[in-house]
């Protein structure tokens, strides 16, 4: 794993929102310029089991609430969880937009998917990677915030595997499971038959190191 220190902290300020108060950091990645977001919520200082939410950015998802897929129910709850929990952070990553492909490519895939094709063939058929998703920023982003052992939410096993490798551990994957429409629910059933996503209950222990 690397070690070299690829991202920096900008700035920070304090962060009202319909969910609470929060304290928002930015964070720029040094290797292409982009500005990650940090939510965190409470005193975190101890670094102990902090309830996280990696999330990938999805402009659709999260601004639009679009229907297609279940990014922006996903960030609604992970703020909530976290609200309710009193402490935690949310990292937001950029560049992370359809699985990395950018906007412009997603948008190309959801019309191969109106014509039939999954997700994943969408993709493939546009000759783009399945997900070229990198999750090290993000790992960075947590250590630089004092972070050592979190409850994950998330419900894709892939990102508890890129998140590890930079002194944090993973105790605990909290599921984070938001409505099935007829709109996601072809989205949902190809993240789980062919992306190893867990629509279940919550596992313990599974992914310590
Ligand atoms: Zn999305």
């Amino acid at each position: 794993m690397k070690t070299d220190k690829r991202v920096k902290r900008i700035s920070a300020a304090r962060l009202p929102t319909v969910w609470g108060s929060f304290v928002v950091y930015c964070y720029k990645s040094m290797s292409d310029g982009l500005e990650h977001v940090a939510m965190v919520k409470g005193d975190i200082e101890d670094g102990k089991d902090v309830l996280v939410r990696v999330h990938s950015e999805c402009l659709t998802g999260d601004i639009f609430k679009s229907a297609r897929c279940d990014c922006g129910n996903q960030l609604e709850l992970a703020m909530q969880k976290i609200e309710e929990a009193g402490r935690g952070v949310v990292v937001y990553l950029r560049g992370h937009e359809g699985r990395g492909i950018g906007l412009g490519y997603k948008l190309r895939a959801y019309n191969l998917q109106d014509d039939g094709l999954d997700t994943v063939q969408a993709n493939v058929e546009l000759g783009l990677p399945v997900d070229s998703r990198g999750y090290s920023v993000g790992a960075q982003i947590l250590k630089d915030l004092g972070v050592r052992t979190m409850k994950l939410m998330t419900n894709n096993p892939a990102k508890c595997v890129g998140l590890k490798g930079f002194g944090i551990e993973i105790t605990n994957r909290v599921p984070v499971l938001t409505p099935i429409t007829k709109d996601n629910k072809r989205y949902l059933e190809t993240k789980g038959a062919k992306m190893g996503h867990v629509y279940g209950a919550e596992t313990e222990d599974e992914y310590s190191s």
